[in-house]
């Protein structure tokens, strides 16, 4: 177990945020956990888990531990003609994961392609995108609780997964170290083309027959097209959660805006799009120094060079502020604010 110090943390965050560590230690094998769970550190310490720092803005530099999720690996858990359980390292890419799914034809993941970001991070905020999330092949996880010591694996009905939530944001927060997760893939051939804007595009260029790969593109072109890529532009994605109204204050809000855009949760209730909400404010394509709201997507902050994570998280309150102001909607960051 190798602890660095004063760690620059601009090439583990995808904003490209240049703060800076105390500590950092990677993770590579469940001995290296057992080390520092003996090292004392953890008591002294403040400490904070990061993957591939694809949903964090390091808004200060970080006085404390950084626990880096590296241990790797892919395992058959189980396998039969219509559908395999793998075990995956929580260190490995989830990308990666999703295109080695797609070359072996196993399906049910392939909508959530190209998101960033390391497998053990996939259950916190149970991803999700193209109408799907995680928990929808997501089986258990093994993990080990910081605080207590204790090893655990936790069923699909103990992470608690919600719209962008589980219990990894809640009761267990910042003290679980995913360690791997267990999800089960499909051998028959099923597609979700439940969301409008894939299914369109699926039928946009017609061909003999829908495979996996083409599915697989069709999501890579899609998301391609809209967000920026990580390795030109730092962001984090969708800096905002979409917000979940009831009925009485959707239909006050369609009176008022009847072009305003929202989809039924699961919940019942309404998700507004946070995205049209930031630009029915104005704030596309704003930019402030180095800071801004992408062109092409309201919803994205963006880093366009050397903004400090203080310059990204003042412009995401202004944000959040004028929201508020006309629309009486308060959105939450989806990504999480490290200081
Ligand atoms: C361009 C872009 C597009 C994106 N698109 C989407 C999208 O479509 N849908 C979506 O849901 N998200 C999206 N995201 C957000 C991000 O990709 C996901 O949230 C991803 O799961 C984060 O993974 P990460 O490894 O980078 O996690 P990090 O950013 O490193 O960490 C995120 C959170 O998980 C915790 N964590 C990380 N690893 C572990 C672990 N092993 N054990 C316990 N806790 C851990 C961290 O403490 C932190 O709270 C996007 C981001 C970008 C930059």
């Amino acid at each position: 177990m190798k602890v660095q110090n004063n760690i620059s943390l601009k090439e583990f965050n995808s904003f490209k945020i240049d703060a800076k560590a105390d500590l950092f230690i990677n993770i590579a094998t469940i001995n290296d956990i057992i080390g520092i769970l003996e090292s004392g550190l953890l008591e002294e310490k403040k400490y904070f888990i990061l993957g591939g720092g694809s949903n964090v803005l390091f808004a200060s530099d970080y006085n404390g531990l950084i626990i880096n999720m590296g241990i790797k690996g892919m395992h058959i858990m189980e396998s039969n003609d219509d559908y395999i359980v793998l075990e995956i390292g929580a260190g490995e890419d989830w990308h990666n994961f999703v295109k080695t799914c797609v070359k072996s034809q196993y399906y049910g993941i392939e909508n959530l392609a190209l998101i960033p970001g390391k497998v053990g991070s996939a259950p916190v905020q149970n991803i999700g995108a193209y109408g799907m999330e995680q928990q929808d092949c997501f089986v258990s996880l093994k993990a080990v609780n910081l605080k207590t010591k204790e090893f655990m694996e936790l069923s699909k009905d103990e992470c608690r997964f919600g719209y962008r939530n589980s219990i990894f944001k809640n009761d267990l927060k910042d003290n679980v170290l995913i360690t791997s997760v267990r999800y089960q893939l499909s051998r028959l051939k099923e597609f979700n083309f439940s969301y409008k804007e894939l299914e369109q595009e699926i039928q946009k260029f017609p061909v003999k027959e829908i495979d996996l790969q083409y599915v697989f593109d069709t999501v890579c072109r899609l998301r391609t097209s809209k967000l920026p890529n990580p390795d030109l532009i730092g962001s984090a994605g969708s800096f905002f959660k979409n917000p979940v109204i009831s009925d009485e204050n959707l239909e006050n809000l369609k009176s008022e805006f009847p072009d305003i855009k929202y989809y039924k949760s699961d919940s019942g209730k309404w998700k507004i799009s946070a995205g049209w909400l930031i630009e029915k404010c104005g704030w596309k394509g704003k930019r402030f120094g180095d800071a801004g709201v992408y062109e092409n997507h309201a919803l994205v902050l963006v880093n366009y060079g050397n903004a400090k994570g203080s310059d990204i998280l003042s412009l995401a309150m202004k944000i959040q502020d004028s929201v508020f102001e006309r629309f009486g909607i308060k959105i939450e960051p989806e990504v999480v604010i490290v200081q």
